[in-house]
């Protein structure tokens, strides 16, 4: 470890590593996941480390959405800080919709940019290619101390921009299907065999939630998944790795007993209540990969046309069954800590069993095989946050999944 001080980051303190940090965040895992196989006895290496390490519930940030969770875990901070408070925005002068995947859209620099400009290691490994760029921002490949790559694009990584040529060969592992378990299996395996052969000092893993978004804590797949991980877990903590295992958000059923979706259609009432097209509901939760959640999650913001009354909208809003929260955007920038010039002039968020769409006819439910999972709103903020070093950590709401890095990197200088 070349690090000679303690580094600041984004106005906290890291320690310094003596071993290397590892951060965890497992796609959509709500602590249910974990309790089930648990109690099959499939997690055993997990079931210690809650024992003799720390074990806690933390909260994420809302929306609890993958990308915005990922990069307060990467930078340690909520999105007002980072910016990224969904998989793209709304920009009301040119009424266009815009993917927040590029790095200019990133506000703070990453954990892991600091370490390496003081002189560390460190790798991320992602299932999903579309937060690589994020995550490995300002990273430099030249020098053989920065790794960022996916799972999903492991065929074409290049030493010059991911500092890994050809990642599944080097891995030894074919690259995995989009949708599939094995796109998070191939980041354990990446991990365990960065771990092994190439020592970062720090290193982020995170996964994708294909298996979480079709199947219940109950369902045999779901558990296979989490005693799939536990043996990837269990080297990484044989080799003496710091590691805190978190996630990015919860995942609740919701959809209707008949398996199909519960929704309210959100654009479909305000064109009723301030005329067609009048107003903008956007859903930061859609991307290029809506064939598991068919867009549809648990926070939406909207653009109201400039005569609109917001106190109005809101009322009515509370008065739908199954919205939770309906507030101005002032309410929302304190509540939920975003930021004022990405989302719109009202953001409601929907409760456990139930989802936010625009218009009925705008979603493609053809595409969702099975009962609706999904996320983003407060009933799926609260996360595990395990460590397998006994820390002195407070419980959620006080302790954030963002704070995953600066335990690791305690436990790491222990
Ligand atoms: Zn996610």
């Amino acid at each position: 470890m070349n690090i000679e001080s303690p580094l600041e980051v984004n106005g906290r303190i890291y320690q310094i590593p003596k071993t290397t940090a590892i951060a965890i965040c497992l796609d959509g895992c709500e602590p249910a996941y974990l309790d089930a196989a648990i109690a099959d006895g499939l997690m055993p290496t997990l079931k210690r480390m809650r024992a003799i390490g720390t074990d806690r519930l933390a909260h994420s940030v809302i929306p609890s959405f993958t990308n915005p969770n990922n990069l307060s875990i990467a930078t340690g901070r909520p999105p007002n800080v980072h910016g990224i408070c969904g998989n793209f925005l709304f920009d009301p002068d040119t009424g266009e919709e815009v993917m927040m995947n590029d790095v200019r859209f990133l506000r703070a620099p990453t954990i892991f940019s600091n370490f390496y400009n003081a002189g560390a290691k460190v790798a991320i490994i992602t299932a999903k290619d579309k937060l690589r760029a994020l995550l490995g921002a300002e990273l430099k490949f030249d020098d053989d101390r920065a790794k960022c790559f996916s799972a999903e694009k492991s065929d074409n990584s290049t030493l010059t921009e991911h500092g890994q040529e050809k990642a599944s060969a080097w891995l030894g592992m074919a690259q995995p299907e989009v949708y599939s378990a094995e796109l998070s299996e191939f980041v354990f395996a990446a991990g365990v065999k960065l771990l092994a052969e190439w020592k970062p000092d720090v290193m982020y893993l995170t996964t994708t939630d294909y298996v979480q978004h079709k199947f219940a804590p109950d369902d045999a797949e779901a558990k296979s998944f989490y005693e799939m991980f536990d043996r990837y877990l269990a080297q990484l903590d044989e080799m003496g790795a710091a590691i805190v295992v978190t996630a990015d958000h919860g995942m609740k059923p919701k959809h209707l007993e008949d398996g199909s979706p519960a929704v309210i259609y959100v654009q479909d009432l305000m064109d009723e209540w301030l005329g067609e097209g009048a107003a903008r509901v956007i859903l930061p939760i859609t991307d290029p990969y809506v064939v598991h959640h068919g867009a549809l999650g648990s926070f939406a913001t909207a653009y109201l046309p400039d005569d609109a009354d917001h106190n109005d909208i809101i009322t009515k809003l509370l008065t739908i069954e199954g919205i939770t929260h309906a507030m101005t955007r002032e309410e929302a920038v304190d509540e939920f800590e975003l930021p004022g010039d990405r989302i719109g002039e009202i953001v409601m968020v929907s409760g456990e069993n139930i989802c936010i769409g625009t218009s009925e006819d705008r979603h493609d439910l053809a595409a969702l095989k099975e009962p609706l999972r999904s996320h983003g709103g407060v009933t799926e903020q609260t996360v595990p946050f395990i460590v397998n070093r006994a820390l002195d950590l407070p419980s959620k709401p006080e302790l954030r999944n963002f704070d995953a890095f600066f335990y690791a990197v305690t436990a790491a200088a222990m």
